[in-house]
């Protein structure tokens, strides 16, 4: 994919630190981490657990703060921004997809992602939405009657129908076997070539790696690789 390096970052990321202060052991989750990421980039976010990639990428999107450092979305500066404007942030430019999917039971995957076309600002509607994930055919399924690759595509639906900038998965695939893991993988492969939405892609898996245009590697607070890959396989060519 041609990207244009003259474009300012998605996200920038500078000297960005987090100490959690538990009683008396403070535990450094981030040592000063520095990260661009570009329009249109998928980055795979790997690490051990306690590495600090769920701290890195909750303060990315806006729902943490870092304890020092300073955090850029395009030209707005995430960390001098209020509640209220973290909270709009939240809402008009990020879709989270986590480990478990948080489906409401008694509604169907249309109405799961109704639930957010009906309060976004210029929304794609739950059809269009399902059918990028290759859930067209699962429209008045309720979750109980899905597969957990599939319900969380719902979640994927759900995450990109507002059309966000970015999209943040933290261990999307960690509850799934290679099955159902690669078609998450592929959902969250064809949204990112076909929206241009910026995803980072937090896993424990290193296979998983060869997907990226870049892969960046935490570890103990710091990132200790951060490399394009010259070659990207596709979704379906990854040995789980
Ligand atoms: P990862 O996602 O790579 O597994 P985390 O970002 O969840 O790592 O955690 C990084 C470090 O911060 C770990 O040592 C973890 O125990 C600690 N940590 C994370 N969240 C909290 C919290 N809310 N309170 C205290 N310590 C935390
Ligand atoms: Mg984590």
């Amino acid at each position: 994919m041609a990207r244009d390096t003259h474009i300012s970052p998605v996200f920038r990321a500078e000297g960005v630190t987090r100490v959690y202060r538990t009683g008396a052991v403070d535990v450094w989750a981030l040592r000063g981490v520095d990260l661009d990421l570009a329009e249109g980039e998928m980055v795979v976010l790997l690490g051990a657990s306690g590495s600090g990639k769920s701290t890195l990428v909750n303060i990315l999107g806006g729902l943490d703060l870092p304890s020092g450092g300073r955090v850029f979305f395009r030209d707005q500066e995430l960390t001098q921004a209020s509640d209220r404007h973290l909270t709009a942030f939240r809402r008009d430019h990020v879709g989270f997809v986590f480990q478990f999917y948080n489906l409401v039971p008694s509604l169907t995957a249309r109405e799961n992602v109704a639930l957010v076309t009906e309060i976004a600002r210029d929304p794609m509607t739950p059809e269009e939405a399902l059918d990028r994930v290759g859930l067209a055919h699962r429209l008045d399924h309720f979750p109980s009657e899905m597969s957990g690759g599939e319900q969380q595509r719902v979640a994927i639906a759900r995450a990109i129908a507002k059309r966000p900038d970015v999209l943040l998965c933290d261990e999307p695939t960690g509850a799934l076997d290679s099955k159902t893991g690669i078609q998450v993988l592929q959902a969250l492969y064809d949204v990112n070539r076909e929206l241009g939405t910026a995803t980072v892609l937090i896993t424990h898996n290193a296979a998983i790696q060869r997907i990226a245009h870049r892969v960046v590697v935490l570890a103990d607070g710091r990132i200790t690789r951060n490399e394009v890959n010259a070659e990207r396989a596709l979704p379906a060519q990854v040995s789980w």
